[in-house]
């Protein structure tokens, strides 16, 4: 090749789609540090650290906790691989295109699916779980806790305790949830569990955090037959996470470092402090919206703070909008997906992007995409409602 290409030189960005989201500084600055071996004992305590860490995250006591080196659908492809065997039954419940991958995956592993469907933007009540658990009374069921396409948050209250009592294995994708909302593994007694670093942690896509509680330990030890994936057999990579440091792949060093950077920072905030940051910014987001007529696509009560899924106004130009939110302010958000192409908007408030810049910025600039679209909004509206949330929380935290 004799063309020279140029530097690497990516614009500015606010990061406020569906993932991935802003990555703190400090994750940035962990990643420009230094490789170790994967193996050196510096590196082998690191990683120790960082189980210990997503422990904290995910509430559990699971000893089987880890990165797997993959992004979040690398999560989803572990639990269900691991658990399921040729011709075993699963339940998937689907209400978003999140729990459509998860139906696709579980097939290509050999499942025999039954799909339990709820409209988008609407979430399963334990009823029609249990029905179908009595029904099929499969091996695994598998749910979406935070789904992301819809915004819709699923209720977990009592969900491990009714699987278990039909012998099933409960399976959670808390992609969209894990650093954001509270996923308390432990208290749902849920059985395999995955997540991905680049949504409410805050880190570069590219490892799935994954939670394995001691029944599903047993359940995968009582396997016939081994995973027919090799990468992402859990008893191999359990051996290298584990006492033994067994060499199964070498991990991606800088990932583990960016990893342990943003639960550390995770660990400072706290968990409590950290999800009433994420709720007082969606209070103030969805004000916001509200006085621009504005609606949420996810049911009232079951709204995700860290992803609002809202109907494009009628009058405004779905792609133009999202053109001009990021050329002319460097805001990046979320197009529809599914069934909700070209009628949502997806605005991302993750982690890091989960800040009162942002989400006064995003709705000065959305006001003036609409105006310039020659929509009647109130000018000035929006910023007026959400900095309303903010002085009435502030006042009320100092008092
Ligand atoms: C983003 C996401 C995934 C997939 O994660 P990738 O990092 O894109 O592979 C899976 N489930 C949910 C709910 C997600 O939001």
């Amino acid at each position: 090749m004799t063309r020279t290409v140029s530097e690497l030189c990516p614009s500015s960005r606010i990061l406020m789609g569906p993932g991935p989201s802003d990555v703190h500084p400090r994750v940035l600055r962990a990643m420009a540090t230094p490789l170790v071996g994967h193996l050196d004992p510096e590196f082998l305590s690191l990683m120790n650290e960082t189980q210990e860490l997503l422990r904290y995250v995910f509430q559990t006591q699971n000893p089987l906790t880890f990165a797997v080196s993959g992004t979040g659908s690398a999560g989803m492809e572990t639990c269900v691989v691991n658990l399921i065997e040729p011709g075993d039954r699963m339940i998937v419940c689907v209400n978003g295109v999140f729990g459509q991958r998860m139906v696709d995956v579980a097939r290509r592993a050999g499942a025999e699916v039954t799909v339990l469907e709820r409209p988008w933007g609407d979430v399963f009540p334990l009823d029609q779980i249990r029905e179908a658990l009595r029904q099929v009374r499969p091996k695994v069921l598998g749910i979406v806790h935070a789904e992301t396409s819809t915004g819709a948050c699923q209720p977990m209250d009592g969900l491990g305790a009714l699987c278990h009592e039909f012998d099933t294995l409960l399976l959670v994708d808390t992609v969209t949830s894990l650093g954001g909302i509270p996923v308390e593994v432990d208290r749902w007694q849920a059985d395999a569990v995955y997540s991905g670093t680049q949504k409410c942690l805050s880190a570069p896509p590219g490892l799935a955090p994954v939670t394995f509680s001691p029944r599903a330990v047993e359940a995968i030890h009582r396997r016939r037959h081994p995973v027919q994936s090799w990468y992402l057999d859990v008893s191999m990579v359990e051996r290298y996470w584990g006492q033994e440091r067994f060499y199964h792949h070498t991990a991606p060093i800088t990932m583990i470092y960016s990893l342990y950077e943003a639960l550390r920072l995770v660990q400072e905030e706290g968990l409590e402090n950290r999800f009433a940051r994420h709720q007082l910014h969606h209070r103030a987001l969805k004000a916001g919206l509200t006085a621009l007529g504005i609606r949420y696509a996810a049911v009232e009560g079951h709204q995700l703070p860290q992803l609002n899924a809202v109907w494009i106004p009628a009058g405004a130009d779905d792609v133009a909008t999202r053109k001009m939110l990021l050329e002319r302010f460097g805001i990046e958000i979320g197009s529809g997906l599914g069934e909700f192409k070209g009628r949502v908007w997806r605005i991302g408030l993750m982690g890091y992007s989960c800040r009162a810049n942002n989400v006064l910025l995003f709705l000065a600039a959305l006001e003036q995409c609409l105006l310039a679209q020659g929509l009647r909004i109130t000018e000035g509206a929006a910023v007026a409602a959400a900095n309303r949330v903010y002085l009435e929380s502030a006042s009320s935290s100092s008092r």
